[in-house]
């Protein structure tokens, strides 16, 4: 029996992989290739974005001051302002254009009074327009330079590239980016009872493991690459760690608990990694084992498939995304109730599979009937993870609960 107080805390064991993980080495990719990644570099506006004031909405360019007396106001129109056209006329007092949103505003007006306050006057052919509401300067004007500055630093290095800031940077014209390029991370499952998904399995089971560990891994950023998998023998696991040279992240899954045939930590020190951490106080995902060669990062994952993929979420992610030059890693959180009861004995933080689901003014989430690691199906049917902490033993119907969202949902 493990004395679990000698186990290490989940967020201590996260925060000793992150001191291991750092940004990597930057490339240029197109724009589009961006989402997801981070910047390497400042980028400096080379455009001033919207290059003019311009109308907010569908209505009349007016000098706000004309408005200032009693309503409704007569104005003659001077001309219609189109989307993409310039104006011709100044907006003297005393007159206004009527003008559609994303128009230039007409020198001279300062504001814009939209469609459904004014009424056309219908006589004698003249284009006329009775304005019934008094607006303030600046009113419906998008400004010059609200979007981007020429000169200033638009979007700062470090910042996460989203779908906006993409729109950023292709309204600057920029054809390519400088971003940390993508991890390669090696996966590798080891088992004398494993056999890929297209053998016929006679008496074996089927490698999950590798192709869902790569899908996770794509999905995190990284370029996967499936090493295959090794028998339960240390020469076995050695050969196939010695092709795993010149990847920045190794994962290998199982054989790394207290079993017979447990070789993975041993075969990694005689390989020269520097183990940094084995077991945290995780349920599932107790034995976990981190390593580090070089600029290589070595992740014991266990072998059951639940307990892969919930150690992948709270401790390999957050360091891909790291390499991926991003900061804020942790898995995100959200406050939830508990719908149902959890009892566990202290001493290891439990991450219960639950599917929550929005009702009645909050999150709620219930537990799922199986939680075992070994079983798939529970972790199909998840959500989110509910951490039930280290030192409690209970948790009643309605309880506030911490949940992270999973990153393997469809
Ligand atoms: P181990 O960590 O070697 O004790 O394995 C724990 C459990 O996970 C055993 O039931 C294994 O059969 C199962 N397992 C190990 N590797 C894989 C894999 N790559 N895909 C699916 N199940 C696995
Ligand atoms: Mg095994």
């Amino acid at each position: 029996m493990t004395d679990a107080a000698t186990l290490l805390p989940e967020d201590e064991a996260r925060a000793q992989v992150l001191a291991l993980a750092t940004p990597l080495s930057s490339e240029w990719v197109a724009v589009d290739e961006g989402l997801g990644r981070t910047l390497a570099e400042d980028i400096v506006a080379q455009r001033t974005l919207p290059p003019w004031d311009n109308s907010a909405m569908d209505g009349y360019a007016v000098r706000a001051a004309d408005l200032a007396g009693p309503l409704p106001v007569r104005l003659p129109v001077l001309e219609t302002i189109y989307a993409g056209a310039a104006p011709h006329h100044e907006v003297r007092p005393g007159t206004c254009s009527r003008i559609m949103t994303g128009a230039p505003l007409p020198v001279g007006a300062d504001a814009v009074v939209m469609r459904e306050r004014a009424r056309a006057v219908p006589d004698g052919g003249a284009d006329r327009v009775d304005l019934t509401e008094a607006v303030e300067a600046g009113h419906f004007v998008r400004p010059r330079g609200e979007d981007a500055r020429e000169g200033e630093v638009l979007l700062a290095r470090g910042t996460p590239l989203g779908i906006p800031e993409l729109g950023l940077l292709w309204a600057q014209g920029l054809g390519a980016i400088a971003v940390p390029r993508r991890p390669r991370v090696a996966i590798l499952s080891t088992g004398d009872e494993l056999c890929r998904a297209d053998e016929p399995p006679r008496g074996r089971i089927v490698d999950t493991n590798a192709p869902s560990l790569a899908l996770a891994v794509r999905r995190a950023g990284g370029t996967p690459s499936l090493l295959g998998i090794a028998r339960d023998t240390r020469d076995a696991v050695a050969e196939a760690l010695g092709r795993a040279e010149g990847f920045d992240v190794v994962l290998t899954s199982a054989g790394v608990s207290v079993g017979e045939r447990d070789y993975v930590k041993e075969v990694l020190a005689a390989l020269g990694v520097q183990q940094h951490l084995w077991r945290v106080a995780i349920k599932p995902g107790k034995p976990l084992v981190v390593g580090q060669r070089g600029g290589t990062l070595f992740f014991g994952l266990p072998g059951n498939p639940t307990s892969s993929l919930v150690t992948f979420e709270l401790f390999v992610r957050p360091a891909l995304r790291r390499m991926l030059g991003h900061v804020d890693v942790a898995p995100p959180r959200v406050t939830g109730r508990l719908d149902g009861r959890l009892t566990k004995p202290p001493g290891l933080a439990h991450f219960v599979r639950v599917t929550a689901a929005w009702r009645e003014g909050g999150l709620w989430a219930k537990p799922l009937a199986t939680q075992t690691s070994g079983a798939l199906r529970s972790a199909a049917a998840a959500t989110h993870l509910l951490r039930f902490p280290r030192d409690a033993s209970s948790l009643a119907h309605g309880d506030l609960v911490e949940l992270l969202p999973l990153s393997w949902v469809a």
